[in-house]
Parts: structure tokens; C-alpha cells; sequence
């Protein structure tokens, strides 16, 4: 008991706080969890993005949970199995859905609705193979999604370079965008590809092991709000 207590004690502590988006709607708050995981809350519904890596103790179960790609830092079982509750709805790419259990499949180009949120599938691809020679995200297998609410545009990259289909977005308030060799890309050409879409306010995610301090230098004098949290406090 007392180790779980402590536990409790050290992520209410650490643990990067919410952040609030006031909308149209109401506001969205937006927790990260740890690496590619993140949770927002909005109109009282629970939305989860990859609950793979962290802690989930405490955190309410999900109404709603997407599911960008195959590889375990995305794409956890049993974590979902335990936010998981009768009528969360979990959307994913095919690719996700042959081992999530009544998953609604999207694919690259489509779009759902969740509720009070709609839901656009976006392409996610490594460019070229990586110096391995591994290409560690074919074209067409994940998703990253652009999440509205209320009139407010947030966009999950998920595991991606600075492909033209991210290039090419307009009006994203706020981004999630991966920073990490050999499976993503470096922080200057991530900063390079957010200098192109120009989002009002944007997050290094998925960047362990890289410095985002290069990531929010190269977007000074951008007017775009860079937001580095510590996405692996826990
Ligand atoms: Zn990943």
C-alpha cells in the first residue's frame, strides 16, 4: 500500500501537468503520458492517443482511443484492455485492428466521427530507409490524425518524417510532432517540416534520447509557441 501511495505521490509530482485549449465547445485539456501517449479531455469524454508508455494507474477509463501504429511504444494490449470500458470506441489502421479486438478501421486519407470530435486520418511514412537500411514505417500501415473540437484543429503526427501530406496542412492549432533517429527524424528537420505547416503552438513528442532545445531554437522568430515538456518524467 505504501509503495503504491508513494508511487501516486512521485507522477502527481513529476508528471507534466494538462494543458488547456479554450474552443468553441468548451475547453480541451491535453495530458502528456509519456513518449507517444497522451490523453485529452473534452466535453467530459476521455480521448487516449497510443496508451502504450507510463503510468495509467488513476487515469479515467477512455470513451475514445486511437491507435497510430503496430510497434509497442504506440500500440499496448494490455493497456488498453484496462482503459477499456463498454462503448470506448477505438479507431486504428488496419494494420492495428488484426490485434485490437473490434477496433474501427481508418485508413490513410479517411475520416470519422467520435462524439462531439471528428477524426482525419493522416499518412505517416519514413521517406527513406533509414542508415540500416530498415524501413521502420512503410507508407499506408499507420495513422496520425488530426483531432477537431469545437473548431480547434490538434494533429498527432505519429511516427513520421516531413512528408507533403503534413507539409501541405493548413489551420492546426496545436501539433504533436516525433523526433528521433533512426525511426523518425532529427529535431532540425522536424523543425524544418513545422516551419512549412505552421502551426499556432506546437509539442515535441516522441523524442527520447534527442535534444528538443535544437527543435525550439530552430523555430525562433516563427511566432509558432513551442512547448517543450518533459515527456519522460516518470
Ligand atoms: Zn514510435
Amino acid at each position: 500500500m505504501n509503495r503504491i501511495v508513494g508511487i501516486f505521490v512521485v507522477c502527481a509530482g513529476v508528471c507534466a501537468a494538462a494543458d488547456v485549449f479554450p474552443t468553441s465547445a468548451g475547453n480541451v485539456e491535453i495530458t502528456p503520458i509519456q513518449h507517444a501517449s497522451l490523453m485529452l479531455q473534452a466535453g467530459g469524454k476521455v480521448l487516449y492517443v497510443d496508451p502504450a508508455q507510463g503510468r495509467y494507474d488513476g487515469r479515467p477509463p477512455a470513451d475514445y482511443i486511437l491507435i497510430t501504429d503496430i510497434h509497442g511504444d504506440h500500440l499496448a494490449p494490455a493497456v488498453i484492455e484496462k482503459l477499456r470500458k463498454p462503448g470506448t470506441v477505438i479507431v486504428a489502421p488496419k494494420a492495428v485492428a488484426e490485434t485490437v479486438k473490434d477496433a474501427r478501421v481508418l485508413s490513410n486519407g479517411e475520416s470519422t466521427t467520435l462524439g462531439a470530435f471528428k477524426i482525419d486520418a493522416i499518412p505517416m511514412y519514413n521517406l527513406k530507409p533509414a542508415a540500416n537500411g530498415q524501413v521502420y514505417h512503410e507508407k499506408g500501415r499507420g495513422n496520425g490524425y488530426i483531432v477537431t473540437y469545437g473548431g480547434k484543429r490538434f494533429y498527432i503526427a505519429g511516427d513520421t518524417e516531413g512528408i507533403p501530406e503534413m507539409l501541405a496542412l493548413r489551420n492546426i492549432d496545436v501539433a504533436f510532432i516525433p523526433m528521433n533517429l533512426p525511426f523518425t527524424m532529427t529535431p532540425e528537420a522536424a523543425a524544418a517540416a513545422v516551419r512549412a505547416f505552421h502551426p499556432a503552438v506546437v509539442y515535441p513528442y516522441h523524442y527520447r534520447g534527442q535534444d528538443t532545445k535544437i527543435f525550439a531554437r530552430a523555430l525562433e522568430g516563427t511566432g509558432i509557441d513551442v512547448r517543450l515538456r518533459d515527456w519522460y518524467a516518470q
